[in-house]
């Protein structure tokens, strides 16, 4: 007992001086954590520089964009062909990758050897000779007549333009093998965006924000980045860590002064390493007695494999010592534990090495994303991963060391390369297939310069109709005469009070207006209208209008006081007189019962009795539109139209009294509110109408009604675009194919967030967090879709309001008689003022349909309220010289 005790104790006491002494010898291969945070940041500052335009030129790390912009989702189905053209081999497979609920790949392959006079020889030849080997393949696995789509696995750098290059084949997705690593992770982890091959060679990809690649165009998504990070230290830049062994080793290889980072770690090189430290600690005579063998001074002779066994646990220092005697060295046993020591330091090193920079793009990643922690998975592949028995379990302690604020899975990738050019195939033809199905839904909204001609010379014929007696009364577009027939002065004075009931809110306001200075003073408070008061009755709307006023004449100290009151109505209302309003119809969210083909002043004055508190001296009853043009008018005397893009859409203009069949009297003019969100309920713009506008439609309160209003204002827009969502998930298009209850529900999706997705500020992961907030579990790619389908909704609003805009210009340019008309056109409504392009869009498209009229656009700050105010007390004025005549 005693002896075996006392040969362990000799035992352990020879392996540790062993170790003591290898490890001062290579104490410089020994690297710290701080050393090793140290090379992290370097390589975080040469992501950078080979991301960057100017700096990528002489960058050594060249961070190539490989246009690989998605990962798979798992929909992916078909047969591909994959070509991996790697090192010794060549090899072509087929894949079959289904669909039918869970993911499935099935793979045949064939080996092809790749003879060494074609690798040398020229770029054709290759390829030729790469063609004849598909062809074979082809013809055994009879697919002779099947066009596959066709992906080429190439572990080389080489530089991608575009992902598809043309040799007769389908698809030809080039693909490095690092990418299709991580493709392959990807298809079974979602969570994997980063793909390292430890191997021959070494190499990462990873997912970076398109907005950080300066190199490609467009913003929007990401776009996986072959980092070549082999190259890394090719500056100078690890001059500090690379050792005499390292310069030594790299002298006597093919490439010298390249790839140095990648000498310290990969496959290719670490036997080597291990070669020239044992002969040179031979030399000064720290192992074999100073002996050497002619082996040991051959180059190539330890290789990787050998690292690999000499550091088994169980077996490793017998196969040390098998190795070393096959090298004709007669090792005693303490060499032995020496030379494993050595094994050890240099593959340790590899592996830390590896870790920094791989920790240099989680966090990479990490703050791409924003994150406080990042939960995410790196595809890994390579022999020497794989067939290292330590190497993998060092590599992941030291990351995860290195960054304890992200969480990284490692997912070995079985046969990743090859499997990942098939993968990338895979997912460029998903991503096409569904990039053209989208594009075709999207191509609905976009208009031609025809159509919106189109469009325009309709509104034109309509506008006209409504005006003509014969035709007023089937006109879709009412075109309603206002009895506002001129425009403030300026001498206007005096306090009013002003109501605004307009799509959800209802607004009461006092207005102080004088005279001279033009100023106007505004008090106003906001009443919200609900629901049930909305869609209740008559009595019940307007008690509750009357309780609002009694509240704010309590609020502002005015009870008992007589004031002008004008009331802002923005609905369609027949009016006989400037303070007479019959109802014709309710438009927007409104529904109350018994108040169509009422006079809503009427009502009004009723509700008033019915308190029995207060009275009040209605002058007139006003549309939203006119009070934004008189609004605007009182800064501007061009200013002869109103505009409204809020919840609903509806326009007004002066129009000569001569052209206004409905009312007496050739002289002078009147406002005319034209009610144009009714043009199309003939059916004469269904052709332009999406499947999308008729569901809007038919879950709308009023179907078939308002047709133009429900493709333009702000209460329908959410709308269309949470149609067209629900449509392009049913097609597998958007959110992983699942329709959640949240985007089930009719007005989720709020105009409001159209302005905030469309945003240029807004980056993608923003869209995604707004999305999520809706409960729509959105990937990036979902988010691209949606701010597209946004953009093209809100787009085509603009466009269309732009088109009967320029009807209405023109028409006033022609009946003027005039070469050229310049007009102000005042504006209000939330969609207008907060949108971020819908006001542009809408300028622009007037300029292109109404190029002779300089079209100003004057946003009325608060037109509809301050409007009812001056058009009070333009009536007051008016009333009073009547009475002075
Ligand atoms: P109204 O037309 O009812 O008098 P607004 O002009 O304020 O009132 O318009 C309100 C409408 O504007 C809402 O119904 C909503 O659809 C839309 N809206 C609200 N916020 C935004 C926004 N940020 N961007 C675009 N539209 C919006
Ligand atoms: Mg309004």
């Amino acid at each position: 007992m005693f002896a075996v005790h006392l040969m362990a104790f000799y035992f352990t006491k020879l392996k540790e001086d062993q170790i003591k002494k290898v490890d001062r010898f290579l104490y410089h291969m020994r690297l710290s954590d701080d050393t090793l945070l140290d090379i992290m940041a370097r390589f975080q500052a040469e992501m950078q520089r080979g991301l960057g335009k100017d700096t990528n030129p002489t960058a050594s790390v060249k961070m190539l964009p490989t246009f690989v912009r998605a990962i798979p989702d798992g929909s992916e189905h078909g047969e591909f062909l994959s070509l991996d053209l790697g090192g010794s081999k060549f090899r072509v497979l087929k894949v079959q990758v289904s669909e039918e609920g869970k993911r499935n790949v099935q793979m045949e392959s064939q080996f092809y050897p790749t003879p060494n006079e074609i690798i040398r020889g020229n770029g054709s030849e290759l390829f030729d000779y790469v063609a004849d080997c598909l062809a074979d393949f082809m013809k055994t696995k009879g697919l002779k007549h099947k066009k596959l789509p066709l992906g080429l696995t190439f572990s080389f750098p080489c530089r991608q333009t575009k992902l598809e290059e043309d040799i007769d084949v389908d698809i030809l997705a080039l693909v490095n093998d690092t990418v299709g690593t991580m493709m392959t992770c990807a298809y079974d982890d979602p969570y994997c965006e980063v793909g390292v091959i430890i191997g021959t060679g070494t190499n990462a990809c990873y997912m970076e924000d398109m907005s950080n690649i300066d190199l490609v165009e467009g913003d929007e998504g990401r776009m996986c980045i072959n980092t070549e990070w082999g190259a890394f230290g090719d500056d100078g830049a690890l001059e500090d860590i690379r050792t005499e062994f390292d310069r030594e080793l790299d002298l006597g290889s093919l490439n010298p002064g390249k790839q140095l980072f990648e000498k310290m770690i990969s496959g290719l090189y670490l036997g080597e390493l291990v070669r020239i430290i044992l002969l040179k600690m031979a030399k000064v005579g720290l192992l074999f007695g100073g002996k050497k063998s002619s082996a040991l001074h051959t180059k190539g002779k330890i290789e990787t494999r050998h690292v690999a066994a000499m550091e088994k646990y169980k077996e490793g220092l017998a196969n040390t010592r098998e190795i070393l005697t096959d090298l004709g060295l007669e090792p005693s046993e303490a060499d032995c534990l020496a030379v494993q020591q050595v094994c050890t330091i240099v593959s340790f090193r590899s592996a830390n090495l590896c870790a920094a920079a791989l920790a240099a793009i989680l966090t990479r990643l990490r703050e791409n994303k924003k994150l406080v922690r990042l939960r995410t998975t790196v595809g890994v592949d390579g022999t020497l991963y794989k067939i290292h028995p330590q190497y993998p379990k060092r590599l992941h302690k030291v990351v995860r060391r290195l960054v304890p604020n992200c969480d990284v899975r490692f997912l070995l990738s079985e046969s990743g390369s090859t499997k990942g050019a098939a993968m990338v195939t895979a997912v460029a033809s998903r991503v096409q297939a569904q990039r053209r199905q989208i594009d075709k839904v999207l191509a609905l909204f976009r208009l031609t310069q025809e159509q919106l001609k189109g469009v325009q010379s309709k509104m034109r014929t309509e506008l006209e109709y409504g005006l003509k007696k014969d035709t007023h009364l089937l006109a879709t577009v009412k075109m309603l005469p206002t009895y506002v027939c001129g425009m403030p002065d300026g001498t206007e004075k005096g306090k009013f009070l002003a109501l605004d009931l307009g799509g959800t809110n209802f607004r009461v306001l006092l207005v102080k207006i004088r005279s001279g200075r033009k100023s106007v003073r505004m008090y106003n408070k906001i009443f919200a209208i609900p629901l049930e008061i909305m869609q209740g009755t008559g009595e019940e709307l307007f008690d509750h209008i009357v309780q609002c006023i009694a509240d704010f004449l309590d609020y502002m100290g005015l009870k008992g006081a007589q004031l002008p009151l004008g009331f802002t109505f923005s609905f369609p209302c027949r009016q006989t007189s400037i303070d007479k309003g019959i109802l014709i119809e309710w438009t927007k969210g409104f529904k109350a019962t018994d108040c169509e083909g009422e006079d809503v002043v009427d009502m009004l004055r009723e509700a008033i009795k019915r308190r029995n508190e207060f009275d009040l001296d209605i002058v007139a009853v006003v549309n939203d539109t006119v009070g934004t043009m008189m609004t605007c008018g009182y800064e501007d005397p061009n200013c002869e139209i109103g505009l409204i893009a809020g919840t609903g859409s509806n326009m007004c203009y002066m129009e000569e009294m001569k052209n206004i069949e409905l009312v007496e009297g050739d002289e002078g003019k009147m406002c005319i509110n034209t009610e144009w969100g009714g043009f199309g309920d003939n059916g004469c713009i269904d052709d332009i109408r999406t499947q999308y506008d008729r569901k809007v439609d038919e879950g709308s309160l009023n179907p078939g009604k308002q047709r133009y209003e429900k493709m333009t204002s702000g209460m329908y827009l959410g709308e269309i675009v949470r149609q067209i969502l629900i449509d392009l998930t049913k097609q597998g298009l958007l959110f992983r194919g699942q329709i959640s209850e949240r985007l089930r529900t009719r007005g989720i999706f709020e105009t409001k967030f159209l302005s905030q997705i469309e945003s240029d500020r807004l980056a993608l992961l923003q869209v995604r967090r707004i999305l999520q907030q809706l409960g729509l579990d959105s990937t990036c790619e979902d988010s691209i879709v949606v701010k597209e389908v946004c953009g093209a909704v809100s787009r085509r609003a603009a466009q269309l309001c732009g088109a009967g805009l320029a009807a209405v210009v023109e028409k006033r340019r022609e009946d003027q008689g005039l070469e050229y008309l310049k007009v102000t056109v005042g504006v209000d409504g939330t969609l207008y003022k907060l949108h971020p392009h819908f006001s542009r869009i809408l300028q622009e498209t007037v300029k292109e349909l109404a190029p002779r009229c300089d079209v100003t656009l004057m946003l009325s700050e608060d037109g509809s309220g301050k409007g009812a105010a001056l058009i009070t007390a333009v009536a007051k004025r008016l009333q009073q010289a009547q009475k002075e005549k």
